[in-house]
């Protein structure tokens, strides 16, 4: 079985083409034709540019939870004599087939520690998720591309971290030299590609060891559960970090590790379908509550809210796991340039007075 391949950058398109009749793909790809605009993992198909210059907009979160998912289908059957005789009729929507990322960045397959602590880790046990997250598998990019938003390093990963995948991709100056990582993955690069030459070789060792060198980030996240605690009452303290916030929730849906969804059924007549679909934590109507009590009924509640979940809340309930990746999109996507680094950096200030 092949362990490593070398793929020319002229033919990535033919050999994702023979890896899609292998597995389910998906790729990093542009989301409009737009050669500026956003970027995300969509389900490969032939002459689909992979998108491999940037960080992508939207985070591979989707391939595991989709925004949208069918959970089930029901349907009553009424029976003439009276509604004790009728039925419901469920068909479960689960569906998990064996799927390939390729592209992921080390910092997004991170990510995924902390919903496998929610959805798959217990008490409860999500199906959906958890099956999906076992038959998929990631082929993830050492990282040369960070920017100035990006502090993965800062929160326990790095731009070479391969914790977590299954396949390793090096870019060269002439190509990609792709690395089964787990046993599982090495069926997956038969016949798809030679070794790489001696030359090759050496230029994808010396640029992991490079990469593997860089600190991405200098945010110092250490007490900052803490501090969070300390700073929770100081109203002074979230007005002046996120007065700005227009409550969009676009930092919500870019974020790898943010998982707040809702559930609605849709019916016509005695049919219809319950379904899942991502919700944020930053919108006034997500904690509002039937009797029309809303226990974060301002922004600075739920900005609050988001910054404690990922560096106080989350770590104090799994065991010092940081709810956050570094992945910067929630500093890059937000309209008005709030900066989570700068929010938490600051936690620590004066707590003490
Ligand atoms: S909080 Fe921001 S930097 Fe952290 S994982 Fe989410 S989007 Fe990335
Ligand atoms: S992206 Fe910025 S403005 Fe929008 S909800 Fe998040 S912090 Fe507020």
């Amino acid at each position: 079985m092949a362990v490593k391949i070398f793929i020319a950058t002229d033919r990535l398109d033919s050999v994702l083409e023979k890896l899609s009749t292998k597995i389910d793909l998906w790729i990093p790809a542009l989301l409009k034709d737009d050669k500026s605009g956003p970027t995300g993992f969509v389900p490969y198909e032939p002459g689909k540019a992979v998108a491999f210059d940037r960080q992508t907009t939207m985070s591979l979160k989707k391939v595991l939870l989709p925004q949208v998912e069918t959970l089930l289908r029901f349907e009553y059957r009424k029976e003439p004599e009276g509604a004790i005789n009728s039925t419901l009729a469920v068909e479960d929507r689960r569906e998990a087939r064996p799927t390939l990322v390729f592209g992921a960045r080390p910092c997004d397959v991170r990510a995924l520690t902390t919903l496998d602590r929610v959805f798959s880790n217990g008490p409860y046990v999500d199906p959906y998720y958890t099956e999906r997250r076992k038959n998929t598998l990631f082929a993830t990019l050492v990282c040369r591309q960070t920017d100035a938003k990006c502090f993965c390093s800062s929160v326990g990963g790095g731009p070479a971290d391969m914790e977590g995948s299954h396949l390793r991709i090096v870019r060269t100056d002439d190509g990609y030299i792709v690395e089964a990582l787990t046993k599982e993955a090495q069926s997956l690069l038969d016949n798809l590609g030679d070794a790489p030459d001696a030359s090759r070789e050496k230029q994808a060792a010396e640029i992991v060891e490079e990469v593997s060198r860089r600190r991405v980030g200098d945010l110092d996240t250490e007490g900052s559960a803490e501090a969070f605690r300390k700073r929770f009452e100081q109203t002074d303290y979230w007005v002046q970090m996120v007065s700005q916030c227009l409550s969009c929730g676009v930092c919500t849906y870019v974020c790898p590790t943010c998982y707040c969804f809702s559930i609605t059924d849709e019916a016509e007549n005695l049919k219809g379908e319950r379904l899942r679909s991502w919700d944020s934590c930053m919108f006034y109507h997500y904690t509002l509550e039937a009797s029309g009590h809303n226990p974060r009924p301002t922004k600075l509640e739920r900005y609050r809210n988001r910054v404690g979940h990922k560096f106080s809340y989350i770590p104090e309930r799994y065991e010092g796991l940081l709810g956050c990746c570094g992945c910067g999109r929630c500093i890059r996507s937000c309209p008005v340039s709030i900066d989570i680094r700068q929010v938490v950096g600051h936690l620590k200030e004066n707590t003490n007075e």
